[in-house]
């Protein structure tokens, strides 16, 4: 019998069991999965066999804060929006301007068509001198032939009122290669498997067609088919607050966003604040965040410049926000179809279809960019932000329970955020009332923000 792996640097490592896995890591590492930080991967037996399932060598679970943005009116409907994210004032930021939005009509929504796009690349030698644009119409010229080899796979989704949706064939004479993009419709899934195996299904006939040689075959996450989008109209006058009022508070709102449509260097910030909302609701959700940020950046640059995703104009009397962008989201397959978390998430939506979810993305993604920028050009985000590192810092120096929100407090007031001030002001509490030091938390008591006002942020 081989020797069991001493370390996870063995190769056999990934073939133990979950469990056996943190018993090397516990002997190699000294690792104790019941004790400190570590503590936060232990979960029942159930979640680690999903982990176990979901990834390879998995040792435990990564637990995300999984939290609802209320208050959001879409296309005349109430709905709370899941969110798995790590970031301190983003739910409220979604929540804040979803109240915002709700009192004037909430948001207007649209959806195109699922259809995702596969990809075949095809070199030639150096002494092939054929002339490969006339190559690429003739690779057109077979589509009949091609599509019919789909035909079996494409069967189910086709019977699902998705399938083959056409495919055209360029020369790219940067690269010197011939590809040909196949379009098709995955309804309501992310379609990644699907289309990889079409792909790779075509590759043979394509070859031979072409008398090249096949360079990889894949889908793109590129989705620049399967848009979604979001609008709200907003009197001027609901802008108004303290100081700042509707319209030159909308021109400010106008001008930020100009910046951000013009100058990468805010266009990235402002983008990354609207994925905080998408991303979460993806991660909800257990969709594949990544392609999904892919498509969304590679969107945002299409014209070869990158620029904002959203859009502000004034209307009359009234501020109008929209936003369209790729949101390849699915409501079934790869962990959607099997995380129950998601599954949760999916039903506190109603149990949309990939199109419905991918439309209240579109709203998230906007409401949060509407908090951003309105705050940024308003009162600023960083008071708020420096709030809620107040109550990271508590728990950090080891306040739990009622001591987080109340030495959140304290540290906000005396507006020092380091761990030692933190520590010294714990330590003066505790001397106050000795009963309550080291409680550790029943509550589930957590820190408040002071308002959703002060979390409007987008960094
Ligand atoms: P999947 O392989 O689970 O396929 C979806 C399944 O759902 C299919 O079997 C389909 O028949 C079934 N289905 C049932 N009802 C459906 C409906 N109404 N609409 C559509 N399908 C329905 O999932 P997938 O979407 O093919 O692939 C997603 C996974 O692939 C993700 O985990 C993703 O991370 C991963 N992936 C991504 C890439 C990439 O982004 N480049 C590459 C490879 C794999």
């Amino acid at each position: 019998m081989k020797p069991r792996p001493q370390s996870m640097d063995d190769p056999g490592f990934r073939k133990l069991t979950i469990r056996q896995r943190r018993a090397v890591l516990a002997e190699d590492q000294g690792l104790d999965f019941s004790q400190g930080d570590l503590n936060a991967t232990q979960a029942r037996d159930e979640i680690l066999d999903l982990a176990d399932v979901m990834v390879e060598t998995a040792i435990g679970i990564m637990p995300v804060p999984l939290g609802i943005a209320r208050g959001f009116l879409i296309d005349g409907r109430q709905i709370s929006i899941p969110m798995a994210t790590e970031e301190p004032s983003v739910i409220a930021a979604a929540s804040f301007a979803a109240a915002q939005i709700a009192r004037y009509g909430g948001f207007t929504t649209w959806g195109h068509k699922p259809i995702m796009t596969g990809q075949v690349y095809v070199v030639f030698p150096p002494d092939d001198h054929r002339n490969k644009e006339t190559l690429a119409e003739e690779l057109n010229r077979h589509e009949p032939e091609l599509a019919k080899i789909l035909q079996p796979i494409l069967e189910p989704m086709t019977r699902r009122g998705g399938g083959y949706r056409g495919m055209i064939a360029a020369w790219l004479p940067e690269s010197e290669t011939l590809r040909l993009h196949v379009h098709l419709d995955v309804r309501d899934a992310m379609g990644a498997n699907l289309i990889n195996t079409c792909m790779e299904a075509l590759k043979p006939r394509i070859a031979a067609i072409t008398r090249g040689e096949i360079l990889m075959a894949i889908l793109t996450n590129r989705a620049d088919q399967r848009l979604a989008g979001a609008r709200f109209v907003l009197p001027l006058h609901a802008l108004s607050r303290g100081d700042f009022h509707g319209m030159p508070l909308a021109q400010r709102i106008l001008r930020a966003w100009r910046v951000a449509d013009t100058d990468p260097a805010r266009a990235v910030t402002h983008n990354k604040g609207i994925m905080n909302g998408i991303s979460a609701l993806a991660l909800a959700t257990a969709n594949d965040t990544r392609g999904i940020e892919a498509a969304a950046h590679a969107w945002a640059a299409r014209d070869g410049h990158y620029r904002s995703l959203s859009s502000y104009r004034i209307d009359h009397e009234n501020l109008v926000g929209e936003i369209e962008l790729p949101l390849p989201l699915a409501t079934v397959g790869g962990g959607v179809g099997f995380h129950p978390a998601a599954q949760a998430a999916l039903k506190i939506l109603g149990n949309p279809d990939a199109q419905g979810l991918a439309r209240f993305a579109a709203a998230l993604g906007l409401a949060q960019n509407f908090a951003a920028i309105s705050a940024l050009t308003g009162e600023g985000i960083q008071a708020g932000h420096m709030r809620l590192h107040a109550g990271r810092l508590a728990f950090a120096v080891g306040a739990r329970g009622p001591e987080i929100p109340e030495l959140q407090r304290r540290i906000a007031r005396e507006g020092v955020f380091n761990r030692a001030t933190a520590q010294a002001i714990l330590g003066e509490m505790r001397s106050e009332s000795p009963s309550a030091s080291g409680q550790p938390s029943t509550s589930g008591q957590t820190p408040k923000s002071d308002s959703a006002k002060q979390s409007q942020e987008d960094g």
